[in-house]
């Protein structure tokens, strides 16, 4: 029976990032992933790497946030070079468009109060709106840019993350769930997965919203999954070279030359389709903010699950139980939260102190709940 240092269940963008991170510190690590893995949300992704508070509870993320972000040039920088691969990182901004009459009270609203937090939106006219970005819609009736804004293609990043997590030594197994996660005196010391037992010092549960059907983690991690469907599109002219986005949805273009239109918020279970309804609202914001697309080619479409947390925070940090580790619940923000997750998560698990205070995510906050459901 082999040992670790760290066994991280979950081999999406945040299982990988926090590996590549503890490998860089001579840690040994283990991934398990129950299928191949990348395969789930951090493949779904549109990629937008987006701080800005949208809601009360962004603001407790906005910290994270900002620091994740501003990591991001180092973290794809290490990532490429360790693996040898593109992570299609984009520093464009982003035109945030407003309909309607109250579009421009609406914009000055949104933009003062990111100014509240730091970040630099500026409002603008709708002539420099189209020499920022000549296909949005005339019909939008106030504009803001969000200059710090940048976006990344997530299935050709964490490919990248995982291919340098190996080659740093963290080693891969996948196709076998984590049924059981094993305690010995208290603490946490490995976890059982396909009959295997493979034990370690820290065990981290890094599952996405599967993170509450792993064995008795429900306690800690209570993640559901919240559908979102995406259609890619292949524009013949006058595509969108920056990320537009409105109230009700966004398009994002790749280096490829597609454009990602989203997305859809469903509460579906575990059901990954794509239906009608929801390709007809995606195709409609995308339209709405940048007409050309309607003669767009539709080159795929998919579907994937968000990993939603009861109070819409993510859960990072220790448990009760020595030795073991949450770090989920990303929802909507994952992909631009991956690297600032890695590096608190590692500096917790390393030098036993993150650099942030991150009590709002403690894993320990629905113990009670738990409890009292339990009952
Ligand atoms: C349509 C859509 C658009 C999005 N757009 C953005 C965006 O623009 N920007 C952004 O920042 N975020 C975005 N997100 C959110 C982002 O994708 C997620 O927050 C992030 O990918 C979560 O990563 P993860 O590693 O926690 O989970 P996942 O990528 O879901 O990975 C979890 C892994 O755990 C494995 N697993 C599950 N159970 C077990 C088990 N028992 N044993 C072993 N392995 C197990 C799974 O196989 C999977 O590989 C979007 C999500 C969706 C669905």
């Amino acid at each position: 029976m082999k040992t670790f240092d760290a066994i991280i269940v979950g081999g999406g963008i945040i299982g990988g990032s926090l590996a590549f991170e503890l490998a860089t510190r001579k840690l040994s690590v283990l991934i398990i992933d129950r299928q191949v893995p990348g395969q789930e949300a951090s493949w779904a992704a549109a990629g937008m790497l987006a701080p800005e508070p949208e809601s009360a509870d962004d603001i407790h993320v906005l910290p994270l946030a900002r620091m994740s972000l501003a990591s991001y040039p180092r973290f794809v920088e290490a990532i490429e070079d360790a693996s040898g691969l593109a992570a299609q990182f984009r520093s464009d901004g982003t035109l945030r468009l407003y309909f309607g009459v109250d579009g421009e009270s609406e914009r000055d609203r949104a933009a003062a109060c990111h100014r509240d937090a730091g970040l630099s939106t500026e409002s603008v006219s709708i002539a420099q709106a189209r020499e920022i970005e000549p296909s949005i819609a005339t019909s939008a009736t106030a504009f803001a840019w969000l200059p710090y804004e940048c976006s990344i293609d997530p299935r050709a990043l964490t490919h990248a993350v995982l291919t340098a997590a190996e080659r740093k030594g963290v080693e891969l197994r996948h196709g076998t769930a984590v049924d059981q996660v094993l305690t010995s005196n208290g603490r946490c010391d490995g976890v059982v997965a396909g009959g295997e037992t493979s034990r370690s010092r820290h065990v981290v549960i890094a599952a996405g919203c599967f993170s509450a059907g792993v064995d008795r983690m429900s306690r800690y991690a209570p993640t559901c999954p919240v559908r979102g469907q995406i259609v890619a599109l292949q524009p013949s002219q006058n595509a969108p070279k920056c990320v537009l986005r409105g109230h009700n949805g966004y398009v994002v273009p790749r280096n490829d030359g597609r454009v990602i239109a989203g997305s859809t918020s469903e509460n579906a279970g575990f059901e990954k389709q794509v239906t009608a309804e929801g390709i007809e609202q995606i195709l409609r914001a995308a339209t709405e903010l940048a007409p050309s697309l309607s003669s767009a080619v539709i080159v795929d479409t998919w579907s994937g699950l968000r990993p939603d947390t009861p109070d819409h925070l993510p859960i990072l940090g220790p448990t009760d139980i020595e030795g073991l580790w949450i770090a989920t619940g990303h929802y909507r923000n994952g992909i631009l939260l991956a690297p600032g997750t890695a590096r608190v998560m590692r500096e917790w698990i390393v030098d036993g102190q993150p650099s942030l205070a991150l009590e709002k995510f403690s894993p320990l906050r629905f113990a009670a709940e738990h409890r009292k459901a339990a009952r």
